[in-house]
């Protein structure tokens, strides 16, 4: 089982479902060449494939193009159903940080085909992620500067603000259609600077006030 880290080591949470909104930020729609979508696009990944800092993530074998995006992540502490955008702050424990590893090539096949992503964002490593930091001590997440590195070199350097989706309409929205437990984790899409990673790199995330999460790749 894995386990979301709140403030150091003091709360434990046994990771359960990660929630997954794509195409939440103008710029990385724009990238793309995707369609903005009128509801948001949700998908789900294992919390099997979750990885801790320092660790190293494996591409997998059928993929020739895995993408890095950095992403902030919210941890939910309380069961939540149907909540309202008012009520849906309460319902976050922390904040962490998160990259939303992609099989660019293999995402781009299965939406060819209608056919589901799971193989392409789930895979094991597929979700490097942080250790929390306690939500009452990140001033406003929706204002944070959020940036990936790569061999030192900048590759993302964005802001929560230009998100299109709020993070408390995003947890209602989410809430309504799955209940949220203790434990659920929340990824809340990536800024524009996607791009490859390739074996024997050195990715570092950071959002300000949340943290700093250093990933390899084998
Ligand atoms: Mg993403």
């Amino acid at each position: 089982m894995k386990y979301a880290v709140l403030n150091g080591s003091k709360f434990e949470y046994p990771i359960g479902k990660i929630l997954c909104i794509g195409r939440n930020y103008v710029d990385h729609i724009k990238e793309l060449g995707n369609e903005t979508p009128t509801a948001p696009v949700i998908f789900i990944k294992p919390s099997s494939s979750v990885i801790e800092d320092n660790q190293q993530i494996v591409i997998p074998g059928y993929s020739d193009d895995c993408h890095h995006e950095v992403e902030l992540a919210l941890l939910i502490g309380r069961q939540a159903k149907a909540v309202s955008p008012l009520e849906a702050m309460d319902c976050i424990a922390g904040f962490g940080v998160a990259i939303d590893l992609t099989l660019r090539d293999v995402q781009s096949e299965q939406k060819k085909k209608g056919l589901p992503w799971e193989i392409a964002k789930g895979f094991d490593t597929a979700c490097p992620l942080s250790v929390f930091v306690s939500a009452d001590r990140v001033s406003n997440p929706q204002n944070l500067k959020i940036r990936l590195m790569i061999n030192g070199t900048e590759r993302q350097n964005g802001s929560t603000s230009l998100m299109i989706h709020s993070i408390v309409e995003m947890v209602s929205y989410m809430s309504g259609i799955f209940t949220l437990e203790a434990g659920d984790v929340i990824l809340t899409g990536t800024p524009a600077g996607v791009g490859e990673i390739k074996s024997g790199d050195d990715l570092v995330a950071e959002i300000e006030q949340v943290g700093r999460l250093h990933v390899t790749v084998a």
